[in-house]
């Protein structure tokens, strides 16, 4: 052990957290004496020390509390003295001593007899007034003092007849009584016990070294723990507040979309009105340049009102403001309906379009206006993405049971020998606003919202949507729908972030 000294670390108990709320770390604050030992080890040490030298071995920490404390016959002689008021008194003052007082040859204490040369470390002796001793040894590391070891009481081998500062003081003391209690007492000379406390020291040493690395290694590993959860706890913060902000940022995009398209849809409304009454001559006869241009107008007229109220669609369901309604629907006439209204762009292109129908009737219950705009949606893409001269076939299945809906169902497919879509971007096309070419100069118009709008009806009516594809030889999206939907709710689509994949598979 090494010499006392004030090592400027905080002491034990002073950990408490500074300003930053951070608890001191192990390393920065003093360990205590409790800390360090292994208090199985520590108790068996003290008490084979006890047994074989025949000794009381007392160990405190800094704070004065016991650590260990093993008696070796001096109750009854000890006891006897206290029975006398003088005696309890004097020795109340000598455990104090012992115990509390100060580690240095004060206060009636004396350096202790050793050999010449014995290395004491700060070792004291004080005399009992029963003529009695105790040793008393600092706990020292590092530079603090961890606490101390009380050895005794021992008989010093000198010892005669009782010392008058005994027998003064308890008057009616039976001398014989006290001798014989006496005699349970080790008695060895003073030098013997300093070797035996010396050898203790070294061992406990031993065992506070030990402790120490024990200690710090499970300290250390358990802080690093504590540690990076406090990180992860922060990032998590920072992650829900940035969560919060998209959020937010999301719902105003949503309230801004709408309020422009809406305002958008107006001023159009009356720009396809004038045009449409231009055309049909109401305001005089146009020359055929003229009627071009006006034909023009309302085309592009027609796609900026497509778009406007898709995106009116896509804020609604984000809004959770669309509501489905229910009616008996004969699915071949919503397909025969949706298929008329992509015809002209088909037939623009020279595209081949097949429709295939079950032989019983499919009827089914649905909203009307929403399944016929996943077909068109669908059934538009498809014309869209094929290049002139390809095909698209429209399929309907008859009415089974479907598994992956636990429900009596159909199925409404629309393939096409188009584009393709690269299978990475499978999963993200269904997203709002999500196309696979967004570049200013795409080939195909469209705003992204198309599937976006499929998924979220689909899902409403309480059935599911996949898509198979290869890039340039086509793709395949396959709407499957219970005959009998689950009772109307909000269709929601969730926000960009969260949007769960469609199903996706090999083409
Ligand atoms: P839009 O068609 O208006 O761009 P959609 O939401 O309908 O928006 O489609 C999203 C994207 O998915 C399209 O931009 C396109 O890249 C891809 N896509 C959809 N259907 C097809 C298809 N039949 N063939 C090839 N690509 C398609």
């Amino acid at each position: 052990m090494s010499d006392n000294g004030d090592s400027g670390r905080p002491g034990p108990g002073e950990n408490t957290p500074k300003l930053d709320q951070r608890p001191l770390s192990v390393l920065e604050r003093r360990l205590t004496l409790g800390d360090m030992l292994d208090t199985a080890t520590f108790a068996e040490l003290v008490k084979s020390f006890a047994e074989l030298y025949k000794l009381g071995v007392k160990v405190f920490d800094e704070k004065g509390n016991r650590l260990a404390d093993m008696k070796s016959g001096n109750g009854d002689f000890c006891g006897y003295v206290f029975s006398f008021p003088d005696g309890k008194r004097c020795c109340t003052q000598t455990v104090a001593r012992v115990k509390d007082g100060p580690l240095a040859t004060t206060q009636n204490a004396r350096a202790p007899q050793a050999p010449p040369g014995t290395k004491l470390h700060g070792m004291i002796a004080v005399p009992c007034f029963t003529g009695l001793r105790y040793l008393v040894l600092p706990i020292l590391w590092e530079g603090d003092v961890l606490g101390r070891v009380v050895f005794g009481p021992f008989t010093p081998d000198e010892m005669g007849d009782l010392p008058p500062t005994l027998t003064d003081l308890t008057p009616g003391l039976d001398l014989a009584q006290a001798q014989s209690y006496l005699a349970k007492i080790r008695r060895a000379p003073e030098s013997t016990i300093v070797k035996v406390l010396l050898h203790f020291a070294q061992l406990l040493e031993t065992l506070v070294a030990a402790g120490q690395k024990t200690f710090l290694t499970s300290q250390v590993h358990i802080e690093a723990t504590l540690e990076s959860n406090r990180d992860l706890e922060a990032q998590n913060k920072r992650l829900e507040q940035m969560n919060l902000q998209l959020k937010d940022m999301d719902r105003l995009k949503s309230s801004f979309l709408a309020t422009v398209s809406h305002e958008l849809r107006t001023p159009l409304t009356s720009i396809i009105g004038y045009s449409e009454m231009l055309s049909e001559g109401l305001v005089g006869t146009l020359n055929q340049e003229q009627t071009e241009y006006v034909k023009t107008i309302m085309d592009k007229g027609d796609t900026l009102l497509k778009l406007i109220s898709s995106i009116l669609d896509v804020t609604q369901i984000e809004a959770g403001k669309v509501r489905l309604t229910f009616e008996p629907i004969s699915v071949g006439d919503l397909v025969t309906s949706a298929l008329s209204s992509i015809k002209p762009q088909a037939q623009k292109k020279g595209l081949t379009i097949d429709l295939k129908l079950p032989a019983r009737a499919v009827e089914v219950r649905g909203d009307r206006e929403k399944l016929r705009q996943v077909m068109v949606n669908l059934l538009s893409n498809a014309v869209k993405f094929t290049p002139k001269g390809g095909w698209v076939q429209v399929l309907v299945t008859e009415v089974k049971f479907q598994p992956e809906l636990d429900a009596e169902g159909w199925h409404f497919v629309v393939q096409d020998s188009g584009v393709g879509i690269p299978s990475d971007q499978l999963e993200k096309i269904f997203q709002s606003f999500y196309q696979v070419d967004n570049s200013s100069t795409r080939e195909f118009g469209g705003a992204g919202l198309g599937l976006a709008i499929v998924k979220s009806y689909v899902e409403g009516h309480g059935g599911v949507v996949r898509v198979q594809s290869e890039l340039g030889q086509g793709s395949r999206f396959e709407v499957v729908l219970p005959v009998h939907p689950p009772p109307p709710r909000a269709v929601i689509a969730p926000p960009l972030s969260e949007a769960p994949p469609a199903p996706v598979d090999r083409f």
